[in-house]
C-alpha cells in the first residue's frame, strides 16, 4: 500500500516512518511512502504558497494553485489515489475508517498549515476529510500521521500478530480490558489472580467483564452501543 504525504514540511513526518513496526513493514515493501511539497509546484515569483484571507481574517491560507497542481499531477500518474484532507472541520477519524482504508491502494493525505487552505480546493480535490479531534494543532502532519499509522496496521502483513487487532480497543466496540506482565507481583501490586490459573473461557469471560466495566466507566458512550449491539 502506498501512501503520499503532501506537505509544507516533509522533514517533520520523514522520521516517523524510519523505525519500528512501519519502518519493517517499508522495508519489507509492505508500504511504501513518499512526499509530495506543493512549494516545488508553485508558480509564484516569490514562491509563495500563502496569501492573506479575502474578506478579512487572522493569519494566511494556503493558496490553491499549488496543491491543485500538486494533487492533479498526482492524480495523473496514479488514477486510484484517494485523497484526504486532513482538517479540524471534519467528522472524527475512527478505527472503523482505519479499517476501511487500508483495503485502498494508495491514499494521499493532504496537510494543511497557516490558517488552513482555500476551501475551492477541498471541494475540487477531496475524496474524504477528516479531523483527529476537537482541537486546533499549528498544521495537518500530526493528523496524518495518525492517520497513515493507524490505516497501516490495519495492511495485511504489517503487524507481525494479526490476530492483536481482533481483540483491541473499538472492537465490540468496548475498550480492551487491563493488560499484564511480568513480574506476577511488582511492589506488591499483584496481577488479577485468575489470570494465572490457565482456564482461557474463565479469563476470556473474565476480560469481557472487565472490558466492560473500563468502558461503562470511561466511554458511556461505547458501552451503550456495545450493549444495544449483543440485543
Ligand atoms: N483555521 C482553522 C480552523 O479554525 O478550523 C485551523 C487551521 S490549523 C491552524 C492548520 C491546519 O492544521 C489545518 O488546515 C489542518 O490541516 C490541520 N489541523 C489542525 N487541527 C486539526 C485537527 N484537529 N484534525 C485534523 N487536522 C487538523
Amino acid at each position: 500500500m502506498r501512501f503520499t504525504f503532501v506537505t509544507l514540511f516533509p522533514q517533520l513526518v520523514e522520521g516517523y516512518f524510519s523505525a519500528s513496526i512501519l519502518g519493517r513493514a517499508i522495508e519489507e515493501e509492505k508500504l511504501s511512502i513518499d512526499f509530495r511539497n506543493p512549494r516545488e509546484y508553485t508558480k509564484d515569483k516569490f514562491n509563495r504558497v500563502d496569501a492573506p484571507m479575502i474578506g478579512g481574517g487572522a493569519g494566511m491560507l494556503m493558496t490553491p494553485q499549488p496543491l491543485m497542481d500538486t494533487l492533479d499531477t498526482l492524480k495523473a500518474t496514479s488514477p486510484e489515489a484517494h485523497i484526504i484532507f486532513l482538517t479540524p472541520v471534519a467528522k472524527r477519524f475512527t478505527q472503523n475508517d482505519a479499517k476501511r482504508l487500508a483495503k485502498k491502494r494508495h491514499i494521499v493525505l493532504v496537510s494543511g498549515r497557516y490558517e488552513g487552505i482555500d476551501e475551492r480546493v477541498i471541494e475540487a480535490q477531496a475524496d474524504e476529510v477528516f479531523s483527529i479531534g476537537d482541537y486546533i494543532l499549528t498544521g495537518g502532519e500530526l493528523a496524518s500521521m495518525v492517520l497513515c499509522d493507524a490505516i497501516s496496521r490495519n495492511v495485511e502483513g504489517v503487524l507481525g500478530n494479526s490476530e492483536s487487532l481482533q481483540v483491541e480497543s473499538f472492537e465490540a466496540p468496548l475498550l480492551e480490558a487491563p493488560s499484564f506482565t511480568k513480574p506476577t507481583v511488582y511492589e506488591e501490586n499483584a496481577v488479577v489472580s485468575e489470570f494465572l490459573k490457565g482456564n482461557h473461557s474463565k479469563i476470556t469471560d473474565l476480560k469481557r467483564g472487565l472490558a466492560l466495566c473500563k468502558t461503562k466507566y470511561f466511554r458511556p458512550d461505547l458501552y451503550k452501543k456495545g450493549i444495544t449491539d449483543e440485543k
